[in-house]
């Protein structure tokens, strides 16, 4: 019987998408995995060092909703591989996960670093080289790849350098990009907090979101501002954002006619926390010690209207938070099914180098292990 000879198969870039890929394949290829630094360093910052690996959503549909980039095309991918395929491979690879009360989902080690360690002890059929993929061009039916050091020939290559690479390895071969842009980050504004850095507001509402929000040295931040900057990641700078700061309904007047004699800054500080109450009345240049009995109709509307209506102008980004980037391989040049590209035969693309970007909460972590998946099914069904 003539024993069917294993593929050769190269990975470029060896973070969460391609170790997880590499694995799902060791036991069918011959792998390779090219990484200019160490493989899964990229990991260790994941969710403050604790790996928010995925998030508690079954319903692929509904997951795919968190992606501002890549939903549709992610229908195909999750539903092959979504959130219980990812809890049952992790527990093959001997890491247990538990889901927190806002639904993301950890190792139950709490650790990045347990989570490295098992899946690099995980790669026992793995060539590993520490060298820089340079440039990457078909040669007959082989991709074959330059580096610093050498050049290699695979029968399929795996593109997972992540987003924050230089694209051009790509774009070379002419795979068009879609402009990268910073998402999950800080907000840069054109008012300045500076005297405010560190006041944080619970459950404010913006764009129909709510959330928390925190002043920063630069602008603002938190929960919220992340989920805006996604949503908002290809809107030109500037633009403009309004934040309702207490969705319920403040009824002023009432208030104000019970408390004539309290201050109107402490007055509202049972609302919001007094500095930062202080701010606002200075916006509309009211005095912040004035007797509530002092304060007439138009200035209570102007208190209202700061209130619920607080604007503010995003001139910039501060990498403050997850740092994923919207923007990468376009989604039209890419089989959903096997992650193959259209034009280059044998080249596949997986992880946050394609178009596809989540909110926090996993799902970015979730879109590696997905696509490695499917990837991986794809290569190892093509040599049956
Ligand atoms: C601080 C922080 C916290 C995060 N927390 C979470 C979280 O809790 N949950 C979540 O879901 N997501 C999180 N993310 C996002 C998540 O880490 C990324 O989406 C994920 O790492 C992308 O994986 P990847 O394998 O596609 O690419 P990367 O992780 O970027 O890996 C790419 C690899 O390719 C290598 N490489 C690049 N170019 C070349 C080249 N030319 N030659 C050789 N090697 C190359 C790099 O060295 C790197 O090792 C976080 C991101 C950050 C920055």
């Amino acid at each position: 019987m003539v024993q069917e000879s294993k593929l050769n198969v190269g990975i470029l870039g060896g973070g969460p998408a391609g170790c997880l890929a590499a694995y799902f394949l060791q036991d069918y290829c011959n792998i390779t995995i090219i990484d200019y630094s160490s493989i899964l360093r990229t990991i260790l910052p994941t969710g403050g060092g604790r790996c928010n690996l995925a998030h508690y959503e079954f319903d692929f549909k509904e997951l795919a909703k968190n992606y501002p980039r890549g939903e549709k095309f992610l229908y195909s991918v999750f539903s092959k591989y979504s959130t219980a395929e990812t809890i049952s491979t992790f527990e093959d690879l001997g890491i247990k996960t538990y889901v927190q009360n806002d639904n993301r989902i950890f190792p139950e080690s709490n650790s990045s670093k347990d989570v490295r360690t098992k899946m690099i002890n995980s790669l026992k059929d793995v060539q590993i080289k520490k060298e820089k993929g340079l440039r990457i061009e078909v040669v007959n039916d082989k991709i074959k790849i330059v580096t610093d050091m050498n050049s290699y020939y695979f029968d399929k290559l795996i593109i997972a350098i992540g987003g924050h690479s230089a694209f051009e390895i790509v774009s070379r071969l002419g795979v068009n990009i879609i402009a990268p842009a910073p998402s999950l980050v800080g907000l840069v504004t054109s008012q300045n907090f500076k005297e405010l850095a560190g006041i944080a507001i619970k459950d404010v509402e913006c764009c129909g979101i709510f959330g928390d929000i925190l002043f920063t040295h630069k602008g603002i931040s938190g929960p919220l501002i992340y989920k805006i900057s996604s949503l908002k990641a290809r809107d030109k700078k500037p633009y403009s954002i309004s934040i309702n700061l207490y969705s319920k309904e403040i009824a002023l007047q009432e208030l104000l006619n019970k408390n004539p004699h309290k201050q109107i800054n402490n007055l509202l500080s049972e609302y919001l926390p007094l500095n930062f109450v202080n701010y606002l009345l200075e916006q509309i240049s009211i005095i912040k010690t004035e007797k509530c009995h002092n304060i007439n109709g138009k200035q209570r509307d102007l208190i209202l209207d700061i209130i619920h209506n607080f604007k503010l102008d995003i001139i910039g980004v501060n990498k403050d938070g997850e740092v994923v980037t919207s923007g990468g391989v376009d989604l039209s040049e890419v089989n959903s099914k096997t992650m193959e590209s259209k034009r280059i035969k044998g080249l596949y693309f997986i992880g946050e180098v394609l178009d596809i970007d989540g909110f926090c909460g996993g799902f970015n972590l979730q879109n590696c292990w997905s696509t490695a998946f499917v990837c991986a099914n794809a290569i190892k069904n093509s040599n049956i």
